[in-house]
């Protein structure tokens, strides 16, 4: 197991830098993904974690100590890609036993532990098959395996289910959750993809242009986003944000939305100028007696919700909704929120004002 600490970290490419100044801690233990948008560092932060890539400067610590100059082989850790590289004239037990053997580990202790870790892994019973044959699902098995089989402090994991279509990746993504709290080992996974950040987590660090914009557990990074691009990028649909002119002070303070007044939080920030208000489209509700009105642009249907999309004053904005609902396109409709979920920014430099 193995906490790792990552303090300024920054990776130049010639003139060009790819990772700016990262700082952030992985916990012992924890399940913990790097997600961005694509070319936005996280591959390259993953990969100075691991130590196939040297940092242009900054430090990283395992359990203390400082690793940054050390080579992968030298940081007792595994590293699972994309695409599975396995030995294809091997069987499953030769291709999981390969990283002991290759240690030196006597033949009745590879054996136990390679049985040890296809029960863990529910594949006892493919060991002996070519793995030239076998199902996409059970290959990433086999690949894990490889990786868990030598015990190694973390594992570094670069978007692992990429490859496999939506429904089987829904369910590796489960099955390596579970694995995960069975072994309890700390694990720094990259992807792009939200959802999947947000399903498989315990905290999440959202980059983009290889700035780390916000760290946090998912629903704190769902509920108070930092900046509108991770309250942008995080959420589907994203969350709306309503553009007006004005000032708000610190503290708790009403602000004017095409002359009615909304509610928001208590501010730990003043602001002035062009400023965004952020609204979920889940915190968005039709109330025929409100006095702030937007205009049906289109409607979703999705099953037991729907997504409406609602020209307002201030831009327009997508409300989730019950299907139950009756809403047509075209229509005039009074929009309330709930005070509580909404979050300030700062238009010109994207922060949040909470
Ligand atoms: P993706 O999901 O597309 O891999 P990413 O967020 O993982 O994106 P990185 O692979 O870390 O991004 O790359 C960040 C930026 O650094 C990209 O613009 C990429 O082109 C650049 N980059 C990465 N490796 C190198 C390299 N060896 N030499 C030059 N530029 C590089």
């Amino acid at each position: 197991m193995a906490r790792i600490e990552i303090r300024k970290l920054r990776k130049d490419f010639g003139d060009f830098t790819a990772v700016r100044s990262s700082t952030f801690t992985v916990e012992d233990g924890e399940f913990f993904m790097l997600l961005g948008p694509s070319g936005c560092g996280k591959t390259t932060t993953l990969r100075m974690m691991a130590g196939l890539e040297l940092p242009t400067s900054g430090e990283i610590y395992i359990d203390g100590e400082e690793v940054s100059g050390r080579p992968a082989s030298q940081r007792d850790i595994a590293f699972v890609f994309q695409m599975f590289a396995l030995y294809p004239h091997m069987n499953v037990r030769r291709n999981i036993a390969y990283p002991l053997v290759s240690q030196g580990m006597a033949r009745a202790d590879v054996r136990r532990k390679v049985q040890e870790v296809a029960r863990i892994l529910d594949i006892e019973d493919i060991l002996d098959r070519p793995v030239g044959g076998l199902s996409g699902g059970d290959r990433q098995r086999v690949a894990l395996g490889r990786a868990i089989v030598r015990e190694p402090k973390a594992f570094f994991m670069d978007e692992p289910l990429g490859a496999l279509d939506a429904e089987f990746r829904e369910r590796m993504a489960g099955e390596l959750r579970a694995l995960h709290d069975r072994m309890g080992a700390t694990t720094v996974y990259v992807t792009h993809d939200q959802l999947e950040a947000m399903q498989m987590g315990d905290r999440i660090v959202v980059m983009n242009h290889g700035v780390v914009e916000q760290f946090g557990a998912p629903q704190d990074i769902y509920d108070w986003p930092a900046t509108m691009f991770v309250a942008d990028f995080i959420g589907s649909p994203a969350m709306n944000f309503l553009h007006f002119d004005g000032a708000v002070a610190r503290g708790a303070c009403r602000i004017g939305l095409a002359g009615i007044h909304v509610e928001v939080p208590a501010l730990l920030e003043g602001g002035k100028g062009r400023l965004a208000l952020g609204v979920r489209p889940e915190h968005v509700h039709l109330d025929d007696s409100a006095p702030y009105r937007g205009e049906v642009l289109a409607v979703e249907y999705l099953g037991t919700t729907q997504i409406v999309t609602i020209e307002t004053a201030n831009g327009a904005l997508k409300a989730r909704l019950s299907s139950a609902q009756p809403v047509r396109t075209g229509e005039t409709v009074g929009l309330a929120f709930d005070a509580r979920t909404l979050t300030v920014f700062d238009a010109a430099s994207g922060r949040a004002l909470l």
